[in-house]
């Protein structure tokens, strides 16, 4: 089984699906340790991590890697108060559409919110807009990976957390990201066991 999990909106299920997944794993860390991975910054994620910070904790020192992928440029204001859980609904592509059209940006984590995570979990960027490459010419592909890696590291999240891990948006890969983004080390994608697939809710 692969060994990289990756997750967007946590439900309620998530906690006992990610256990299932790791029970899966050989116990002690090793080069194929799993590697549980949170996409999109999502503040729902936040919750989750506050909810269940023990898990976090002993999963990590356990020798599980955990990451949360960032867009720098959806990161919510400090001013803008987070969205209420009751309002919040379980599909992270309207999120996208609310952000985007709305510049409704209260669906995703504050950047101290994000450094609270990084005290435990580590920290990865995802494109600045998260933009979508697949409907792209080839000149606006060069420009739009131009405009993310100019906004990923004029971000305060990059100034701050220095990350070495790059998520591709939407699992796109793209070669010139690869080359473009020198002091990442890792490049993540669509090689991940999306969590939805392991148990349907
Ligand atoms: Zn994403």
């Amino acid at each position: 089984m692969k060994n990289i999990l990756m997750i967007h909106e946590p439900r309620e299920s998530t906690i006992s699906n990610i256990n299932t997944w790791l029970a899966s794993f050989p116990f002690s860390p090793s080069p194929s340790s799993p590697i549980i991975t949170f996409d999109d910054g999502l503040y729902s994620q936040y919750l989750f991590f506050k909810k269940y910070k023990k898990e976090f904790t002993t999963w990590i020192q356990s020798g599980i890697r955990v990451i949360f992928f960032i867009s720098t440029g959806l990161i919510r204001p400090k001013e803008i108060p987070p969205v209420s859980l009751t309002k919040h609904s379980s599909y992270c592509q309207e999120k996208f559409f609310k952000s985007f059209n709305k510049k409704d940006l209260d669906y995703f984590m504050s950047l101290d919110e994000i450094i609270e995570l990084s005290t435990i979990a580590e920290i990865g960027l995802h494109g600045h807009y998260h933009i979508n490459l697949n409907k792209l010419s080839k000149i606006e592909t060069l420009k739009a990976i131009h405009s993310e890696l100019k906004g990923m590291y004029s971000s305060e999240l990059h100034k701050v957390l220095k990350p070495t891990s790059f998520c591709f948006p939407y699992n796109i890969y793209n070669n010139t990201y690869k080359i473009l983004l020198k002091d990442i080390k890792e490049f993540y994608g669509a090689e991940r066991v999306n969590i939805d697939t392991l148990n349907k809710d």
